[in-house]
């Protein structure tokens, strides 16, 4: 297999064919609206697109650094499923049925989006095959067969156990010895979703100005260097890159993920595979991969990388180092012995947004009119466009158009969390986690024991994450 070919970079490979959309104009120079949202990707675009919606005379400037899609949400491995970051600890903090409520919004979310998908014509290659997730190990088998009994406590009655056997029919990965499938994902095209997103908004009458990074949020205003926008209510959707923004260095950690894609595989590859239904694909190693089989029959594949830069940096448009193409490389073939000989076509980066207790959150402070969305840590495509329905229902509350809503109710709606450790101590803490979760992992494959690694349960607990 070679890796001498492969494009690296470029924002993604979800652009290599169709390339980066035509430009939109700059924010001309100092101007009002009733919302301003910072940032083009789909938290920005979905709360435009509901707001909108609801109240079609608003006027509503989205702001993008860039252009539309050019962060995660242009990046992503395109696994629209049903998972939130946080779930478990707002069971802790609100109570199990607060968090059964939220796992139920979350699922009718997967829905939601195939539904305006196709509503707005927006072609973004969906595949309805659920999500399934595999385990290689008897550590990752015993954490599989709780996570799989946790989630049907959450309320997901109808995720299914297999054993090595069953999960072969569907998906033949070497040295799987069980999976969990829930039907509650799809396979889809994240730029392609972008982009549909952006063009509807924009039809709707949304104002949307590229090129134009915000520099400062504060109450009412968001500063450019071409002019301020003046709005009650400003929100910030700007996940990984929100440490860029004035006094927002520490609030979340730009966490990198990296992907690669392979060359369409040919049939009789695809005979050796199976993977009909187009699941996506995960697994349960503490540093974990995720992948789907993309409409043109190749497959994308994500996971370990440089978990961090120093001071909180973001990567430069999608390059990516060549030790963690190889390193993903190696996983591909290990995962499927029979693309040893296959093309890497492209390697690319992509940051999110991790915060201090790796809970997602919505909130709008309504003394000041601000408010964000994110903190998705590696689940933002499905749960962006909740937080965007939940972030109309509270500037319709705040404005007195409508009242509390269910989505307004939800546990993670104006949730606070403390900020993260100043540096050095914020790229030595996570740096030595991910070692931590790597040597755990391999201490795991090499075990005959059912336990989680004593290394991963502690870099768990210093982590925050239970
Ligand atoms: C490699 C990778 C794989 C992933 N895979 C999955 C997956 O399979 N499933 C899943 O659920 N999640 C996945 N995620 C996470 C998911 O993509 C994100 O959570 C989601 O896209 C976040 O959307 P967003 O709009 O909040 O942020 P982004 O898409 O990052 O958008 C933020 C936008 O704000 C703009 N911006 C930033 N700062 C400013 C500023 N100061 N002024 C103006 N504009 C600004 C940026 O240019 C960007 O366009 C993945 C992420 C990565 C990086």
């Amino acid at each position: 297999m070679s890796t001498v070919s492969t494009v690296n970079g470029g924002i993604s490979f979800w652009y290599a064919k169709e390339g980066t959309p035509a430009p939109r104009e700059p924010l001309p120079g100092d101007t009002g609206a009733d919302v301003c949202i910072v940032g083009g990707g789909y938290t920005g675009l979905w709360t435009a697109y509901y707001l909108k919606k609801a109240v079609p005379f608003l006027n509503i400037t989205v702001l993008e650094a860039r252009f539309c899609g050019y962060g995660a949400s242009g990046r992503n491995g395109g696994w629209l499923y049903n998972g939130i970051a946080g779930r478990d600890r707002y069971a802790k903090l609100h109570g199990h049925d607060a968090a059964v409520r939220l796992q139920q919004a979350m699922n009718d979310t997967v829905g939601e989006v195939i539904r305006i998908a196709g509503d707005e014509g927006i072609d973004a290659d969906i595949h309805h095959g659920g999500v399934l997730e595999v385990a290689h190990t008897p550590s990752q088998l015993a954490r599989l067969k709780d996570f799989h009994s946790v989630e049907i406590a959450f309320g997901e009655t109808d995720r299914v156990l297999r054993g090595a056997r069953e999960t072969a029919e569907r998906i033949r990965v070497s040295g799987a010895v069980g999976s969990s499938w829930t039907p509650h994902g799809a396979r889809l095209h994240p730029a392609k979703l972008v982009k549909g997103l952006a063009d509807a908004v924009e039809a709707l009458g949304v104002t949307i100005h590229e090129s134009t990074p915000v520099t400062e949020i504060k109450p009412k205003h968001a500063v450019t260097p071409y002019g301020t926008v003046r709005a009650p209510y400003i929100l910030r959707c700007t996940e990984g890159f929100t440490a860029a923004l004035k006094g927002q260095k520490r609030t979340w950690l730009p966490m990198n993920s990296s992907m690669i894609v392979t060359e369409p595989l040919p049939e009789s590859l695809w005979d050796t595979i199976g993977w009909d239904g187009r699941e996506t694909l995960g697994d349960m190693a503490h540093a974990y991969m995720y992948a789907q089989r993309t409409a043109d029959d190749r497959i994308a594949l994500g996971g370990r990388g440089v978990p961090y830069r120093y001071g909180s940096a973001t990567d430069n448009d999608g390059r990516t180092r060549p030790a963690t193409v190889e390193a993903l490389r190696d996983l591909l073939v290990r995962f499927f012995p029979t693309t040893a000989g296959t093309r890497i076509d492209h390697a690319w980066s992509g940051v999110l947004g991790v915060p201090r207790d790796w809970c997602a959150t919505v909130t709008l402070d309504r003394s000041t009119g601000l408010g964000w969305a994110g903190g998705y840590v590696g689940s933002g495509v499905a749960t962006a466009n909740l937080a965007a329905r939940t972030l109309r229902d509270l500037i319709q509350q705040d404005s007195g158009q409508a009242g509390p809503t269910d989505l307004t109710a939800l546990p993670w709606v104006n949730h606070r969390v403390r900020r993260w450790e100043p540096e050095p101590l914020r790229w030595l803490g996570v740096h030595t986690l991910h070692a931590a979760y790597r040597t755990a992992d391999r201490r795991e494959s090499a075990s005959p024991h059912l336990g989680t690694d004593r290394l991963a349960k502690a870099a768990d607990r210093i982590a925050g994450r239970h």
